[in-house]
């Protein structure tokens, strides 16, 4: 079984509630805000409690990239374009909002190109989830119509 982690948005966290408490190991409660992942053992309690939704359970090896349709290759040569010209020309300019806005794009660049070969709508990946949405018990008012309209136009 692939092994999770939890990790925190910082920018969700309200500080000091549940997670705290019911982290059997004490991970999440760090100076810094950063989940101990070294003490974590991915029990997934602290992102079930949090009120804010900060916390989300990642997993240490990711699935395979499924291969890109010529469509979404080309989609994604015009979007690395762009974001090379936007760091080119932030990386102009003087400052430290240039260099934040320069980093910025190069790391936007990189998620592009790592995010475009996993849910691609004709990937075995997207199927699989949005089936198993349907195979495990959900909460009440769950859309079950729309995932199964999802998977009908997947098919
Ligand atoms: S997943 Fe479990 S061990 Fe890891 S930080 Fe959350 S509560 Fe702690
Ligand atoms: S439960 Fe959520 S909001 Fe509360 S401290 Fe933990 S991560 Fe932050």
């Amino acid at each position: 079984m692939n092994r999770k982690y939890a990790v925190r948005s910082v920018r969700l966290c309200t500080k000091d509630c549940l997670c705290l408490y019911v982290c059997p190991t004490g991970a999440t409660d760090t100076e810094n805000s950063v989940i101990d992942i070294s003490r974590c053992i991915g029990c997934g309690d602290c992102a079930d409690v949090c009120p804010s939704g900060a916390i989300s359970m990642v997993p240490f090896v990711y699935p395979e990239q499924q291969p890109k349709v010529e469509k979404v290759v080309a989609a994604m040569d015009t979007l690395l374009k762009s974001k090379a010209q936007q760091e080119r020309i932030a990386a102009a300019l003087p400052g430290r909002l240039a260099k934040a806005l320069e980093m910025s794009n190069r790391i936007m660049a990189e998620d592009i190109v790592r995010e475009s070969g996993y849910m691609l709508p004709q990937s075995g990946n997207s199927r699989a989830f949005l089936q198993s949405l349907l195979d495990e018990p959900q909460p009440h008012k769950f859309p079950r119509d729309a995932v199964e309209t999802l998977l009908e136009l997947l098919a």
